[in-house]
């Protein structure tokens, strides 16, 4: 178990050094290292195992359904936004095995768990978002009287090392889900990468002991008032760069009150109910469970995956789906991720990430679907049955 108690240092670190650095130390202790890298034209988190895995002088474009990768300038390893993966994938895997039952000559069956990831985790470049989507996560996973084993070990056991955002998106709405850009908790180091006339330094932030322990192994200085101040201004520059942005003021009740509003319909002729934004979405966490067995017969097996609200599968009880239309699921996800969440677990269910406005493949945006809803609030509050509930 690692030691997750605060600590606050500031330090400075060489760019592409530091990194190797960090790499290199987290993996002689066991990690498995992930970290942004490029694949089939998106920015995506998988193994890092040198800083040669990251996409030096890469940044995206995003936009409404749209997502494009362009050479920057220089060479920063991080100045980009969030791209189509969140660390949810590593902490709540898309598929996973609960266990297997195998019956014997004798007849006797026997349960087996699944076996576990074989090594804890570090990841580098979790955003100030990501990190409050793990926060949102953590309350859904192990803050109730039923805890997930699997999530709350390797939670237990990840390592974060956080980075400041340099630069925010088109579809990133941090500023106003008050979730970013500055990381301020949860991380065991923060970086924040300076630009290029401080030769693309990185300070580095201790935010734990073991980030303090591990800063210990890699080579670094203490940070300049300078340096102090240039990272300051990086964060302060991307705050006033955001592509979008939701006014939040009681936002529970606008949703809650109206569950007939006609943008429901409108919406609803445009989304594909394709489940994208789901699949996306950092803190989103339904699943289904599917028993298979073997040819013969003599082993079967229990796995859980990733599922959407989306899906008609989704609110199938006996005899049929309580959510008949893609008015109905479209509402269901939005009024629960802005609403009905916050009397679930105590806050939004949106972190402001904009992946959801990225990757919807006919560009439906959250934060245009609620400004829609607060411009013409419920005027059919006693309408017609949309066909769902
Ligand atoms: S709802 Fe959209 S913007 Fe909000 S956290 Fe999920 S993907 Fe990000
Ligand atoms: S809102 Fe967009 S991403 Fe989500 S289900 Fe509809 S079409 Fe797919």
């Amino acid at each position: 178990m690692i030691d997750h108690s605060p600590t606050r240092e500031l330090s400075v670190i060489g760019s592409r050094e530091g990194i190797q650095s960090l790499v290199d130390a987290l993996a002689g202790q066991g990690y498995r290292v992930l970290g942004p890298t490029m694949k089939d034209g998106a920015i995506v988190y998988d193994d890092v195992a040198s800083v040669d895995d990251f996409p030096a002088g890469w940044t995206d474009r995003q936009d409404a359904g749209r997502y494009q990768l362009e050479r920057r300038g220089d060479a920063a390893l991080f100045g980009f936004a969030v791209g189509p993966h969140s660390w949810k994938r590593f902490l709540h895997p898309p598929v996973e095995g609960l266990f297997t039952a195998h019956e014997g000559d004798d007849g006797v069956v026997t349960f087996s768990p699944a076996a576990e990831m074989p090594r804890k985790l570090a990841f580098i470049g979790v955003r100030s978002c990501e990190l409050h989507a793990i926060q949102v996560q953590d309350r859904v996973f192990s803050g109730g009287p039923c805890v997930d084993q699997g999530y709350a070990s390797r939670r237990q056991d990840a390592f974060i090392v956080a980075v400041n955002c340099g630069q925010a998106g088109g579809t990133c709405f941090c500023v106003s889900m008050q979730t970013g850009p500055a990381v301020e908790s949860g991380f065991d180091l923060a970086l924040t990468e300076l630009p290029q006339d401080f030769g693309g330094a990185l300070v580095v932030e201790t935010g734990s002991t073991a980030g303090a322990a591990l800063l210990e192994g890699i080579p670094h200085q203490p940070a300049t008032d300078a340096q102090m101040a240039a990272a300051q201004a990086v964060v302060a520059h991307t705050a006033g760069q955001m592509g979008r942005s939701m006014q939040t003021d009681g936002i529970r009740n606008l949703l809650l009150d109206n569950p007939h509003h006609p943008r429901w319909a409108e919406v609803a002729d445009r989304c594909l109910s394709c489940g994208n934004c789901t699949m996306v979405c950092p803190t989103c966490f339904c699943t289904t469970v599917e028993d298979h067995s073997d040819l013969s017969g003599n082993t079967a097996g229990r796995i859980r995956s990733w599922d959407s609200c989306f899906t008609l599968d989704f609110s199938y009880i006996h005899g049929g789906s309580v959510r008949q239309t893609r008015q109905s699921r479209y509402r269901q996800w939005l009024t629960h991720k802005l609403a009905s969440w916050i009397d679930q677990f105590g806050t939004s269910g949106c972190v402001g990430c904009g992946r959801c406005i990225t990757w919807c493949p006919v560009g439906i945006d959250i934060t245009a679907e609620v400004a829609a809803l607060r411009a013409a609030p419920d005027t059919a509050r006693h309408g017609e049955d949309d066909g769902g509930a």
